[in-house]
């Protein structure tokens, strides 16, 4: 939420976060950054994408600020050490719209150890990726269709402009993973999922993990009706296909383990967004010693 005043561009909810909530990890979702920890998370109000089927649409597709909430960077980077987090979540809504309130904080928050996650549609600019690379550790990026005329016209975004920010933090440094929700009739066409099971293997690499997640009737779209497992387990034999070794499916009872893609050894065992087990010996596979992608220190 940016306003142009007499010049200079004012970041509207600079301070003024809108939901905040201690969540496991797991359910950013990062299944390959320090399994099990609590995140701090929270977003603002506003967004620069439309989606007829967002999740947080009360607060993303508003631009009501509550000024009555004040959070300073301290105070955030102090609650969430008092919460026993490991790292803060910038999530909820499009976190690029509060730019400068997340790197006051991330900087903060860097210093004392935590680490800083963005969970993003993957429309940033070149210029911020660069700025992202020397605080922001991890990214959960939205590749929402391989479709760029309904990236254009229903989600008001650019297909070619995430795929150039999932390209560019993956080398700038940043640890990625990818979700795609997914939603019958829109985005999942076996063509499609090839695609994007493709370009996640051969752009960004096979050690990315792409997270399939089905769609729940929301928002502009509450008529139409929820993603079946069976589609999930489609696009995973897809991804698969295409050498993508760390597959997890996302809003349906399914368990989301790791399993070494060397010795198929199970690593992480989870249970909805509890770990329940994590044999994971300094990022390597307990049995065969294969040094496991992600961050785990
Ligand atoms: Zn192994």
């Amino acid at each position: 939420m940016n306003q142009n005043t007499n010049g200079e561009l004012k970041t509207l909810v600079y301070g003024h976060p809108i939901a905040l909530n201690v969540d496991p990890v797991e359910k950013k979702p990062l299944y390959h950054l320090l399994p099990g920890s609590k995140v701090l998370s929270f977003g603002t109000v506003g967004c620069n994408f439309k989606c007829p089927f967002c999740q947080n649409w009360d607060i993303s597709q508003t631009n009501i600020i509550n000024e009555n909430i004040e959070v300073s960077p301290e105070q955030m980077v102090e609650l969430a050490i008092k919460e026993g987090a490991s790292a803060i979540a910038y999530t909820y809504n499009e976190p690029t719209i509060f730019y400068p309130y997340a790197k006051d904080i991330g900087v903060l928050a860097k210093k004392k150890g935590l680490k800083n996650i963005f969970v993003s549609n993957g429309f940033e600019t070149p210029e911020i990726i660069e700025d992202m690379a020397s605080w922001v550790d991890a990214a959960n990026i939205d590749l929402k269709s391989w479709d760029e005329s309904y990236y254009k016209k229903v989600l008001k975004g650019g297909l070619e402009a995430v795929k150039d920010t999932l390209v560019r933090m993956v080398k700038a440094g940043i640890w990625v993973e990818v979700t795609t929700l997914l939603i019958e009739g829109d985005n999942d066409s076996d063509e499609a999922l090839t695609q994007m099971a493709s370009f996640i293997a051969e752009e960004l690499g096979v050690d990315v993990p792409w997270h399939l997640s089905a769609f729940y009737p929301n928002y502009k779209m509450s008529e139409h009706h929820a993603t079946g497992i069976a589609t999930l387990q489609r696009a995973e034999r897809i991804g698969k296909k295409a050498g993508l070794k760390h597959i997890y499916l996302g809003n349906v009872p399914i368990a989301g383990n790791t399993y070494c893609p060397e010795c198929d050894t199970l690593i992480i065992d989870r249970t909805g967004y509890t770990v329940t087990t994590n044999k994971l010996q300094d990022g390597t596979c307990p049995h065969c010693n294969k040094s496991i992608a992600g961050v785990w220190s």
